[in-house]
């Protein structure tokens, strides 16, 4: 699956270590918590 930081919408890259998984957004460039990552990705484009 494929998940989105809840800041600016990017894909977050999955990080897998000791028995957890972690998400880090390279845009933000800071580690993003399970529970707030995104399942969708966001309708709102910042751009348009
Ligand atoms: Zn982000």
């Amino acid at each position: 699956m494929t998940y989105y930081c809840p800041e600016c919408g990017n894909e977050v890259e999955c990080i897998q270590g000791c028995g957890s998984t972690g998400y880090f957004c390279n845009k933000c460039n800071k580690l993003i918590s399970s529970k707030a990552i995104l399942t969708e990705a966001p309708t709102k484009k910042d751009k348009e």
